[in-house]
């Protein structure tokens, strides 16, 4: 009993240390957003079976600048809690944006960019308003601008998902359903909603070539996608045996380490757009 209280004290102080830690994080976002330039987006190449390329999915990094680079995976769960996802969200429309009229000024006209955007920013007032005025701002065609959004999001109101969503597709933005799989939400929606793309989560495409379940439930989401007339984007390719099964089964575009890791605009520019033109 003794050493039960005594792990639940050690839990105590752990808990307390992340809350602490949590708030420190909250506290150097809001700062690192507003007044430096401590959070940039890398830019993820979506390309064909044969590596042609269709596009970018945007990612945020955070440059701590004690801490060195801090992973999405650490920050975007504490952003969540608050308004500040929709400042992270706001900061990469527009960073995607101005990415997006730089390289139309250099020749690269129709690279469409996906950005991810969080339940809470999708739902609530400044979404909609925050892109009109992102539209008007830079000369750029909406339909290069594909917003992604969670599966499980569409579980929380889905009455209000609808709503937005149809704006959005009203601007001509383009929807994609991210983790795809995962969600558990009603296939149901997929009807109800104007989605364009469905993204295959990695943990399906993991073992995909390998695990027959796997297989089977990718090859279906594809079909049914295809369909649907949507097309499915299978992320987290990493090997040629993945990204032949995918394409036998009917998956057109691909996203993974196979292909590309995220890379910085530079990187794209002097590598990527030069190999693509
Ligand atoms: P996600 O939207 O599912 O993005 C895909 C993640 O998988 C990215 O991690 C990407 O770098 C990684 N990835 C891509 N290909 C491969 C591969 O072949 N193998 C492996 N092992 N990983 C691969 P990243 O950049 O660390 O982002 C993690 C998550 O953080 C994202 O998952 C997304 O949910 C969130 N996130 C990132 N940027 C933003 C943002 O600007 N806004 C919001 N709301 N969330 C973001
Ligand atoms: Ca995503
Ligand atoms: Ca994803
Ligand atoms: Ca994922």
């Amino acid at each position: 009993k003794q050493r039960g209280r005594d792990n639940y004290q050690l839990f105590e102080i752990d808990m307390a240390d992340k809350v602490q830690r949590d708030f420190n994080y909250e506290q150097e976002m809001l700062l690192g957003i507003n007044s430096e330039h401590q959070f940039s987006l890398v830019y993820q190449p979506k390309v064909t079976h044969q590596g042609d390329l269709l596009g970018f999915e945007a990612l945020m990094r955070w440059h701590h600048p004690k801490e060195g680079l801090i992973s999405p995976i650490e920050f975007i769960p504490i952003a969540e809690e608050s308004d500040l996802i929709i400042n992270i969200g706001e900061y990469a429309l527009t960073q995607a944006a101005k990415q997006l009229v730089l390289w139309q000024g250099i020749g690269y006209k129709n690279v469409p960019i996906s950005i991810n955007i969080s339940g809470r920013h999708l739902v609530s007032e400044r979404l909609i308003p925050y892109i009109q005025r992102l539209l008007i701002d830079h000369p750029i065609d909406a339909n290069l601008l594909e917003i992604e959004i969670t599966e499980g999001v569409l579980l929380t109101d889905i009455d209000r998902c609808i709503d937005v969503l149809s704006q959005l597709k009203g601007l001509n933005i383009k929807i994609s359903i991210d983790d795809f799989g995962t969600g558990y939400s009603s296939l149901n929606y997929l009807k109800r909603l104007p989605i364009d793309v469905l993204k295959i989560d990695k943990s399906f495409i993991d073992d995909c070539a390998t695990v027959v379940e796997d297989g089977e439930i990718c090859g279906t989401i594809i079909n049914l996608a295809n369909n649907l007339r949507i097309i499915t984007v299978a992320e987290g390719v990493e090997n040629k045996e993945q990204l032949d099964f995918l394409t036998e089964h009917g998956c057109h575009v691909f996203q993974g380490y196979f292909f590309s890791k995220p890379l910085y605009p530079s990187d794209i520019e002097s590598q990527y757009f030069k190999k693509c033109s």
